[in-house]
């Protein structure tokens, strides 16, 4: 239980991962979290929050390997909270 991420925790590294700064499994423990906790999607709204990401980044590079994670990771999420 100790290395369970709270929500808070959980959406701060969900951005971090969405830009590689974190490792592969600190991701999965983000996503393995996102998975149960529906409060973190409705109450945080990440779909905002990631298009907002690609806004900002837009303007600094061509990302569109960003693009790509965003929607994956988006793919993930959704695969794994429908029943
Ligand atoms: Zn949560």
């Amino acid at each position: 239980m100790s290395d369970e991420v709270n929500c808070a925790e959980a959406l701060a590294k969900l951005f971090d991962f969405l830009d590689a700064e974190i490792s592969e499994l600190d991701g999965d423990r983000i996503r393995a979290h996102l998975a149960d906790c529906d409060g973190c999607l409705h109450e945080y709204d990440i779909e905002d929050h990631l298009k907002a990401l690609v806004r900002r980044s837009c303007k600094e590079a061509a990302p569109a390997e960003l693009h790509v994670r965003i929607r994956q990771q988006l793919t993930v999420l959704r695969t794994r909270l429908e029943p």
